[in-house]
């Protein structure tokens, strides 16, 4: 349920409530105990069917070149894990017979997988076939076999309700829906109020989490936020056949 009368004040306010970068702030802030947060979407519905949480393909793979990443995507993987969010199905990251660049790439991957503890490893094109039948083996060198990736389930967005939910039992959330923020209110380079179209919401404490906008809102506190997108491909397998 949406509070139908404007807030004009809160402790913290989440800008892109309806992604997952928002809802689990939310959620957190809940876990901690802080009241009055409110979460501010420009989509019309939570979880949001505008950005990238919306979109994303929801895999989880565990090994990346820090040790942040690494430490914060086993964290995730734990929290899916443990509200049911969580497939582990294995992952594979392959490598095109002659693409020596990616296979050193490759190599240097499970090198940082066993150095932040992750259990990735180089697997022969017969084995990647093994576990994945469509693959054309005499294309593959090779590829990264990682036991421990798996899918976000049903959706990522499935997790936004949950933390979102979550945080509004708990009383510590008020979310508006189709309420972008528009501006901040800035006075001797502090910010006390975030400007919507429906009015001002009086806080020192403004989280952005507008994912791809991050650029926007950062010029509309006059902070620059470097952030480019980025295209890859993406496919979809279903059943093909049945018996
Ligand atoms: C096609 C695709 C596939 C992907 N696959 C994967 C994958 O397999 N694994 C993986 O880990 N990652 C994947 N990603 C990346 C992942 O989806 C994103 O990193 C993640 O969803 C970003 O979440 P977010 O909450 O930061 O942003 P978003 O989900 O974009 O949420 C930002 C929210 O801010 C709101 N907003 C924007 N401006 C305002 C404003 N002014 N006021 C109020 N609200 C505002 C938006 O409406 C939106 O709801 C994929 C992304 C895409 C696009």
């Amino acid at each position: 349920m949406e509070s139908s009368e404007f807030p004009k004040e809160a402790d913290i306010v989440i800008v892109g409530v309806g992604g997952i970068v928002g809802s689990m702030l939310a959620y957190w802030f809940a876990e901690l105990g802080q009241k009055n947060v409110i979460g501010l979407e420009k989509s019309s519905v939570i979880p949001s069917d505008l950005g990238s949480t919306a979109h994303a393909s929801d895999f989880v793979y565990n090994t990346t070149h820090d040790k942040l990443s690494n430490w914060t995507t086993a964290y995730s993987r734990k929290f899916y894990e443990d509200n049911g969010f969580f497939l582990k199905k294995g992952g594979l990251e392959i490598c095109r017979v002659g693409d020596y660049e990616r296979w050193e790439e490759l190599k240097r991957k499970v090198g940082s997988g066993k150095a932040f503890g992750t259990n990735v490893k180089l697997i022969s094109a017969s084995e990647a076939k093994e576990k994945f039948p469509l693959l054309d083996e005499d294309s593959i060198m090779g590829a990264m076999w990682d036991p421990d990736a798996g899918l976000v389930v049903p959706r990522s967005q499935d997790v936004v309700s949950f933390a979102v939910e979550s945080a509004k039992e708990k009383g510590s959330l008020k979310t508006l829906t189709n309420t972008p923020a528009t501006g901040f209110k800035i006075e001797k380079d502090r910010i006390i109020g975030v400007r919507t179209k429906k009015g001002i919401i009086k806080t020192n404490k403004v989280v952005v989490a507008s994912g791809i906008w991050g650029p926007l809102l950062g010029d509309m506190a006059g902070v620059p936020v470097p952030l480019s997108p980025l295209e890859h491909p993406l496919l979809f397998f279903w059943t093909i056949a049945t018996n």
